[in-house]
C-alpha cells in the first residue's frame, strides 16, 4: 500500500551524544531510564542489556548520592549505547560523571545556582564534549513562574529560556531540550512554543504518564501529535511499569507514523464471525516476531470478510475459518493449517524467508 505519511522534520543543531547524533534531520532516538539503583552495577548494567537488546539507543540513569556518581564509570564500560547521568542540584556530581565517563548530563545549570560552580561545570562538559540537556518539569517550575503564569506552556518555556540563557552566556551550545508535564495538550503547547523559539534538539515526552495502558495512550497523542508536526529529535515514553515497556511503546508510536520501519503485527478486532481464537494467535503473532528483521507487515485476521484483503497487502498473514486457517506469503494463499498450528506454520514460512 502507498504510504501517505512525509513528515517535514523541524531543522534543529545537531548535537553529539556518545557516537549518535541528535537533532539535524537524524533518526529519532529512542531513550529511556532506568528502575534500580545506579550504585548497584550489576542491576544497574542487567537492565541496560535488556533495554538495548528492546531497542533502547540512549539510557539515562538517576544520581542522587556520590554512590551513585561513582559507579557510573563501570556501568559506562559494560554497555553499549551512550549513558546519561541525571543530576539536579550538586554540581560536584556533574563534574565526577564527566570523569566518569558518560556521555551527556541532565541537569538545569539555573538549579546550581552559584555562577562559578555553574561555569566549572560548563568548561568541563565543553573540554570533554559532553552535551547537557536542560529537562524543565511542570512539577519543579521555579516560584516566580509559577506565581506569574502557573504550570502553562509559557511558564515551561520560561524556564528553559533562562537555563539556556546561562549556557550560552558561558558559549556553550551543545544543548538539549524537554519540558515535560502531565497534561498531554500543555505538553503538545510547550513544546510548540519551544520548537519555535529554540532550534536546539527537543527531547520529547509526557511526564507521569501513569501504568502501561493510560501512559502510553497519552504518550502516544502527546508525543505522537508533535512527531507528525514534525517536532521532536528523541523520546522517551515514561510508564509506571518496567522500562523495557516503554522501549516498545516508542518504536510503536515512531513505526506507527513511519518514522521507524519495523514489524508490525496487524490484526481484526474479531467479532461474532470468527471460528478461530483470533485474540491468541495475535498475541502469540506478536510475542513471536519482536526478534524479526522490519520492515515486516503481518495480518491476522479472523475470517475471511477482510481477512484475504488484508493479507494481499501483507509480508504474511492468517486469515480464520472454520477451526482452521489460511496462510499467506506475500498475498499468495500457501496453505490450509489446523488452529493449534497456524502460528507454527506461519513462522515456518518467515523463517525461511528471514
Ligand atoms: S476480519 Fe472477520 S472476524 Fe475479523 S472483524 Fe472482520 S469480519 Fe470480524
Amino acid at each position: 500500500m502507498k504510504k501517505a505519511n512525509a513528515i517535514q522534520r523541524k531543522k534543529t543543531r545537531a548535537v553529539k551524544v556518545g557516537k549518535l547524533i541528535l537533532g539535524d534531520g537524524q533518526p529519532i532516538r529512542i531513550q529511556s531510564m532506568t528502575k534500580v539503583p545506579t550504585r548497584d552495577v550489576k542491576a544497574t548494567v542487567e537492565q541496560i542489556a535488556r533495554l538495548t537488546d528492546a531497542g533502547c539507543e540512549i539510557v539515562r540513569v538517576a544520581c542522587p548520592n556520590e554512590e551513585d556518581v561513582q559507579a557510573l564509570g563501570k556501568i559506562k564500560s559494560k554497555i553499549t549505547i551512550p549513558l546519561v547521568a541525571d543530576i539536579h542540584f550538586n554540581y560536584r556530581f556533574a563534574l565526577m560523571a564527566i570523569d566518569e565517563g558518560v556521555d551527556k548530563l541532565r541537569l538545569n545549570p539555573g538549579n546550581i545556582g552559584d555562577k562559578d560552580r555553574i561555569a566549572e561545570v560548563v568548561e568541563k562538559a565543553k573540554r570533554h564534549h559532553i552535551p547537557i540537556r536542560i529537562g524543565v518539569n511542570s512539577g519543579s517550575l521555579e516560584k516566580d513562574l509559577m506565581e506569574k503564569f502557573g504550570a502553562t506552556p509559557e511558564a515551561l518555556v520560561e524556564s528553559v529560556r533562562r537555563h539556556v540563557a546561562i549556557l550560552e552566556g558561558l558559549d556553550f551550545c551543545d544543548i538539549v531540550i524537554s519540558l515535560k508535564t502531565t497534561d498531554v495538550p500543555a505538553m503538545i503547547a510547550a513544546y510548540r512554543l519551544a520548537s519555535q523559539k529554540f532550534d536546539y534538539p527537543l527531547h520529547l515526552g509526557v511526564t507521569e504518564a501513569g501504568t502501561l495502558l493510560r501512559g502510553s495512550v497519552y504518550n502516544a497523542i502527546g508525543v505522537g501529535t508533535l512527531l507528525q508536526e514534525g517536532i521532536g529529535d528523541t523520546i522517551r515514553v515514561s510508564l509506571t511499569a518496567d522500562p523495557v515497556e516503554e522501549v516498545k511503546v516508542a518504536k510503536m508510536i515512531l513505526e506507527s507514523l513511519d518514522l521507524r520501519q519495523g514489524v508490525r503485527v496487524i490484526s481484526c478486532p474479531t467479532c461474532g464471525r470468527s471460528e478461530i481464537d483470533t485474540a491468541k494467535l495475535a498475541l502469540e503473532v506478536e510475542a513471536r516476531a519482536v526478534n524479526l528483521k522490519g520492515p515486516l507487515t503481518i495480518a491476522v485476521m479472523g475470517c475471511v470478510v477482510n481477512g484475504p484483503g488484508e493479507a494481499q497487502g501483507a509480508d504474511f498473514a492468517i486469515t480464520g475459518g472454520q477451526k482452521k486457517g489460511m496462510i499467506y506469503v506475500a498475498g499468495k494463499q500457501v496453505r490450509v493449517v489446523d488452529e493449534k498450528h497456524l502460528v507454527d506454520e506461519l513462522f515456518k514460512e518467515i523463517h525461511k524467508r528471514q
